[in-house]
């Protein structure tokens, strides 16, 4: 089975965007998220462009603030206080990775934690681990939800996690231990990684390696869900998993586009959303 994150995304997007309209009409106005770019990564740039596209689809407030690649750090934190102590705006996103006189530390930390819709502050990182109610990064989230949504079983399955990043890898693994999978966590130390990924129920590669993940590393009938975005030499986006080897062996594989990354962000308009109810409840 395919699981296919771009349709799922698209219903789910769908259903926020009739769910904003009732809580413009019961709040009397719409969930607002920001989003703040710094210089001209190309791939920056693209991410931001389907974030923005998305945020006008599910019919939110908000706008892109670009900030030149010179901008100082003051600068910058001096804006995100100002969205902060700003009423009307529920998520204030900065897209990473910032360019290098910046601390990416102390804007993650700067953003207020209830506007965290990246789920990234370490006070919301924190809470997911005590497992107290907090902002669940949107990578990680839209794993869960694509699994879910497949029908996957996760209570009782062993899970193999391939990366243990604090945006992705950590934060998967600590999803799928809450949802009582018994997980392991697999680097770039781990001795005879096929073996260990052959006996996951569920395989997530979250590495950043084109095509590492072979037929050899999955289990007859496992769960595959990657997270890479890799680019080929003649320009091909790819995911970690040698998709057209892995597919006739998976009982259930996520394709590269279309797969995972299309659920981030989807994600990001459903925490928007959160945000925007703990705010207006809250007050
Ligand atoms: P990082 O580079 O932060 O982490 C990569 C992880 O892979 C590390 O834990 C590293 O191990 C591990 N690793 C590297 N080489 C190997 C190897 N040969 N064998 C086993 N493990 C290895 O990456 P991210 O977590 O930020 O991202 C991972 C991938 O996911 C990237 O391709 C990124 O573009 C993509 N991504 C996709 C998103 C989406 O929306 N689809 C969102 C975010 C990321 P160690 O810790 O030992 O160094």
């Amino acid at each position: 089975m395919i699981i296919d994150g771009k349709m799922i995304s698209q219903s789910l997007k769908d259903a926020m965007k009739i769910e904003v309209d009732a809580l413009a009409e019961q709040y009397g106005r719409r969930p607002c998220l920001m989003v703040i770019i710094v210089g001209d990564n190309p791939a920056s740039r693209s991410y931001v462009r389907g974030k923005i596209k998305a945020t006008e689809y599910c019919g939110f407030d908000g706008h892109l603030v670009e900030l030149p690649e010179d901008v100082s750090e003051a600068t910058l934190l001096a804006e995100i206080d100002k969205l902060n102590n700003d009423p009307l705006v529920d998520g204030i996103l900065v897209q990473l990775p910032l360019p290098k006189h910046i601390s990416e530390d102390k804007v993650i930390a700067a953003i207020s934690a209830e506007k965290d819709v990246d789920g990234f502050h370490p006070e919301n990182v924190a809470r997911l681990w005590l497992n107290q109610h907090c902002i669940l990064p949107c990578t990680p989230k839209g794993i869960i939800e694509l699994l879910d949504q497949a029908g996957v079983e996760m209570a009782g399955k062993k899970a193999v996690v391939i990366g243990r990043s604090n945006i992705v890898g950590k934060p998967v693994a600590k999803l799928l231990l809450d949802r009582n999978a018994t997980v392991t966590i697999a680097h770039s130390r781990t001795k005879d990684l096929a073996a260990v990924c052959r006996e996951a129920d569920i395989l997530v590669a979250a590495v950043g390696r084109a095509k590492m993940v072979t037929a050899e590393y999955v289990k007859p009938g496992a769960a595959v869900i990657d997270v890479g975005i890799n680019r080929t030499e003649d320009g091909k986006l790819v995911g970690d998993v040698d998709y057209e080897a892995v597919l006739p062996v998976a009982g259930a594989i996520t394709p590269v586009p279309g797969g995972v990354g299309p659920m981030t962000i989807t994600m990001l308009m459903r925490n928007t959303i959160e945000c925007f109810l703990n705010r207006m409840n809250n007050k």
